[in-house]
């Protein structure tokens, strides 16, 4: 010490400059307070970050609703791998909401909420780390029934918002239920009146199961017979069933697909019948599969849409048999019902249909024009009525706002099949249009 003390001193002493020397005492205890107390403070600081614990670890809140059971998974993770995991493993999470209060330890926690409302959910995770979180949770609605009604011996049942097709259901012991459409349930062979629970699930995955009471359905009756049957004919109709309040698209020739239609159908489901010229169908072959594929239904309106009342029944019924063979080919489904041209027709017309294996023939009772809807009558459109539309530019818009009207009216778009016109009245003149 007193060897080092004295080496240092004569360097020193510069540094000190006029001012007294300081003893080797002062020199010692100036030094320790330099360097001891920013040390000392440094032990301070991590003695406390030591009793805190390691750093907090991010922190996430995700959750997810389950329509299907109502129920809402509450879950909070950490991206932090090991150090996330012992955080969680050391936590609970806990869930209230006005009456309810459900918890788990763990991060995890699952939660019933009501369907068709909206709920505020308080999320607090306690343990090593707080989290406080409140997220709002919308249940759709139940799929409910918006109208039923007999037609052709079944009991058809619409709901307001589209269905999965559900597993085989036996209703009342012997009542077969099918999905005939997405807004659509079909129940047959009803001998006897029954109360039933039919099971409904949404396209979103809402379940409920619904009380209906199915009256004893009468066997169908078969379509109008024609007047001479040596000479069988194929008659028109203008007008379909109206069971279910139901309304029947359909869209004429085919020289213009039209993308929007197909999202239209897409996105709510749109039972729309294309009568297809063979000659404008094939050039877009792609397109009217993907038609098909989205549910369209395609029916005949000959190859070259001549006006049938001004050919021979030889020429008639090879227009009417070559599109219904050529659509079969190129798009798997071979119309049954079909729609002459300009809506001419006269009795040759008819049984040149009846040669060509078409089973009706469809007219309609409304039609468009422009963004505006003509009907027969002039009055709103109402239940049973056929609407015709071309694939023209345009055709987008006007189905959006007849889709608008439908919807205020609160008619159904349904499929038009054979069976829609069992028991109507077969029209006995021309129409008049394209
Ligand atoms: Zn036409």
């Amino acid at each position: 010490m007193d060897a080092r003390g004295r080496a240092s001193a004569p360097v020193r002493a510069g540094a000190y400059g006029a001012r007294p020397r300081p003893t080797q005492r002062q020199f010692w205890f100036r030094r320790v307070m330099v360097l001891g107390v920013p040390l000392t403070l440094v032990a301070v600081i991590a003695g406390c970050l030591g009793r805190s614990g390691p750093a907090p670890v991010p922190l996430n809140l995700a959750w997810t609703l389950s329509p299907a059971s109502n129920s809402v998974t509450v879950q909070v993770t950490s991206p932090s791998g090991t150090s996330g995991r012992q955080v969680l493993a050391h936590s609970q999470v806990a869930v209230s909401e006005n009456d309810g209060h459900w918890s788990a330890a763990g991060g995890t926690v699952r939660v019933p909420v009501p369907a068709g409302a909206r709920t505020t959910l308080v999320v607090r995770l306690t343990g090593p780390q707080q989290l406080k979180r409140t997220i709002t949770v919308s249940a759709p609605q139940p799929p409910r029934i918006v109208k039923s009604g007999a037609s052709s011996g079944r009991w058809l049942i619409y709901t307001f918002s589209p269905l999965r097709s559900g597993p085989a259901q036996v209703l009342c012991g012997t009542d077969k239920v099918s999905f005939a459409a997405p807004t659509q349930v079909v129940v047959s062979e009803s001998a006897t009146a029954c109360h039933a629970s039919l099971q409904l699930t949404a396209q979103d995955g809402e379940h409920a199961a619904v009380p209906v009471t199915i009256p004893a359905l009468a066997k169908p009756k078969s379509l109008a017979k024609p007047k001479n049957p040596a000479k069988p004919a194929t008659q028109l109709y203008c007008f379909a069933h109206s069971a279910g309040r139901a309304i029947y698209i359909t869209i004429d020739d085919g020289w213009t697909p039209s993308q929007q239609v197909l999202t239209l159908m897409h996105h709510n489901y749109l039972p729309i019948t294309a009568f297809l010229i063979a000659d404008a169908a094939k050039e877009n072959l792609s397109y009217w599969k993907k038609f098909v594929a989205a549910g369209g239904i395609i029916g005949d309106h000959t190859v070259s849409h001549p006006n049938l009342t001004k050919v021979s029944l030889s020429q008639a019924t090879t227009q009417w048999k070559q599109d219904r063979t050529d659509l079969g080919h190129w798009l798997g489904q071979t119309p049954a019902i079909g729609r002459p041209p300009y809506g001419a027709f006269n009795s040759t017309t008819e049984v040149a249909a009846a040669r060509a294996g078409l089973t009706a023939l469809a007219g309609w009772s409304a039609t468009m024009s422009g963004n505006r809807i003509q009907t027969w009558n002039g009055k709103p459109l109402s239940p049973g009525e056929i609407v015709i539309l071309h694939w023209v530019p345009g055709l987008g818009q006007q189905l959006t706002v007849l889709l608008n009207e439908i919807r205020a009216l609160h008619l159904n778009p349904t499929p038009l099949t054979v069976a829609s016109f069992s028991g109507i009245a077969p029209q006995q003149r021309s129409l008049g249009g394209d």
